[in-house]
């Protein structure tokens, strides 16, 4: 169901004249309220009033994390601290946490995008939502929370971890729609069998709403082998909103960007000029009517690439393909640039192997290993040496195949590594 026709069904035509206009508002609004942003417009020698067309959005600073790192907590927010309803922060995985703050307006703006997102992947008032993300500071649990209320289903916020509660939830409240990690889904279905639960026959399970962390089509794949569920896809950050910047529609072929929200730019990452559309690069994104903590070109450091051509939805909203890695999760090994979802593609679907796995980089004299673990799935084959050899070196191949390097692979145990609540955390550098 398209949850708001006006907006999201709007010509390229509107959607611009509408961008503008929230362009040149918060461009106002920020240089009048955030001197950080201030100075750096200043020292670009630019003024409100030089913003006059889209294209001119480029002649405009970025942000970036640093920014926010230099003005924790509260330096770039627009609006004194009464007039905030809201506050949240994401993890961080060193340092401070980055900490975002709502408006009354913002909240509302937020909770109608998240109701789009939750009705473009098939919820209706019908469904029993379970999230099992978690609640607090982190974005996701509120940010789905509010989408799904609004949309009228039945909310259960179970929140994140206690999977065996999970399933006992799921069962006796019939709950309709997961909401969670894509890996946490994984997680479930793994207890689920390890408890000789049979979630198609015990459960009303239909859809799986899963965000918050980088996943393949391979893994969509997989999730709906061991889950009776239609998976979508949806993104958003933090610093930008929370969840419900994109999200998949039922075609499936990438996630509509609320262009009537923000504006998305794809900038080469290293020079930081803007690419034309269809190309793959760095998302950037410019809120265009947020209160509390306007973005100006902000670079998320996420790697995809923007379609304008119509969807066979009806949507005409342009769609980000699904992130296919993190600037900062890029590792080289050698020289070379390999990203975590190549590996990921290139295990998933190798018969005998789970879709848990583990990537470790080491140095050893001046030299990058990188060795990848992942769990065989028969207990088995213990046993069976040859059989384990062979196993590798399939795995192996295949991902010399993908990347062009030489990868340990080193296959453990079912079950052995570690499964996640929320975000998985695959990639362990050592190299210091
Ligand atoms: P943190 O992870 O630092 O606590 P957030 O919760 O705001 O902060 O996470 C935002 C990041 O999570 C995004 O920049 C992106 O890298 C990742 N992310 C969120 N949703 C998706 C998604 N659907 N696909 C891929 N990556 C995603
Ligand atoms: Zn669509």
């Amino acid at each position: 169901m398209i949850w708001n026709k006006e907006r999201e069904t709007m010509s390229r035509k509107g959607i611009e004249a509408l961008q503008l206009e929230g362009l040149k508002w918060t461009v106002a609004w920020t240089y009048e309220n955030v001197p950080h942003y201030r100075a750096k417009m200043d020292k670009a020698g630019l003024k409100p009033r030089h913003i006059q067309s889209l294209k001119d959005l480029e002649l405009l600073p970025f942000m970036t994390k640093a920014d926010f790192r230099e003005n924790y907590p509260f330096g770039l927010l627009a609006v004194d601290k009464d007039k905030l309803v809201r506050v949240h922060a994401s993890s961080g995985t060193t340092g401070k946490p980055t900490v975002v703050g709502y408006t009354r307006h913002d909240l509302d703006m937020w909770t109608e995008l998240m109701a789009r997102i939750v009705s473009q992947a098939g919820v209706t008032d019908k469904d029993v939502a379970q999230i099992a993300f978690s609640y607090g500071l982190f974005t996701g649990g509120f940010g789905l929370h509010y989408g799904l209320e609004r949309v009228g289903a039945a909310v259960i916020p179970a929140s994140g971890g206690n999977t065996e509660r999970q399933l006992m939830l799921l069962e006796d409240f019939g709950s309709t729609a997961l909401i969670c990690t894509p890996s946490y889904s994984l997680y479930l279905a793994e207890r689920a069998a390890e408890l000789d639960i049979d979630i198609e026959k015990r459960t009303k399970l239909r859809l799986g709403l899963f965000g918050g962390e980088p996943w393949t089509e391979k893994m969509r794949l997989e999730i709906e082998r061991v889950l009776p569920i239609t998976a979508t896809d949806n993104y958003g950050m933090s610093e930008l909103i929370g969840p419900g910047v994109s999200g998949e529609c039922e075609s499936r072929c990438g996630m509509h960007i609320a262009e009537d929200h923000f504006i998305v730019e794809t900038i080469d990452g290293e020079s930081g000029r803007v690419l034309p559309q269809g190309q793959q690069g760095e998302l950037v994104f410019t809120s265009l009517d947020k209160e509390a903590l306007p973005i100006i070109r902000y670079r998320t450091r996420d790697i995809s690439v923007i379609h304008q051509e119509p969807c066979s939805c009806g949507r005409t909203h342009a769609r980000m393909e699904k992130i296919s890695g993190r600037a900062d999760d890029m590792l080289i090994i050698r020289g070379v640039n390999v990203f975590p979802s190549q590996i990921e593609s290139a295990l998933l679907g190798i018969e005998g192997i789970s879709p848990h796995y583990q990537i470790h980089v080491t140095r050893k004299n001046y030299l990058d290993n990188l060795e990848v673990w992942v769990e065989f799935t028969d207990a088995d084959m213990l046993d069976h040496y040859g059989k384990l050899e062979a196993l590798a070196n399939t795995a192996r191949q295949r991902l010399h195949q993908v990347l062009n390097i030489n990868v340990k692979v080193k296959l453990v145990e079912p079950h052995s590594l570690e499964r996640s609540q929320g975000k998985a955390r695959r990639v362990f550098d050592e190299r210091g």
